[in-house]
């Protein structure tokens, strides 16, 4: 099972560049999917993330993907940014999964 473990994700609107902050206790729930490989379930995570722009009322939305594969390990992970705008190199993500070298990428301590 993989998990966003960021504490908060940055997004900046899309249309004035205000700067939100959506906390863990708002994470929306992903979206699973599973296909079958020869070792295995695997297993695509999908957050879709909607954000009204209390400033000037853009609907930002972005989706942040994750795959496990063979399972207990997380083999891929993307975004799309379609109207939101955020930054991959700062969502963390958990779970009883091997994070490999991505667990040196970025630094939450600004
Ligand atoms: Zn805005």
């Amino acid at each position: 099972m993989i998990e966003l473990a960021s504490e908060s994700i940055d997004v900046l609107c899309g249309k004035c560049g205000l700067r939100h902050n959506i906390l863990r206790k708002d994470y929306v729930k992903p979206t699973l999917e599973y296909f079958l490989r020869s070792m295995g379930d695997e297993i695509e995570y999908i957050w879709h993330f909607r954000l009204d722009c209390p400033s000037c009322k853009n609907l930002n939305t972005f989706d942040i993907f994750a795959y496990e594969y063979p399972p207990g390990y997380m083999n891929w992970k993307d975004h799309t940014n379609y109207t939101g705008s955020i930054r991959m190199s700062k969502i963390k993500f958990s779970g009883d999964i091997d994070l490999g070298d991505d667990n040196n990428e970025g630094n939450e301590d600004e």
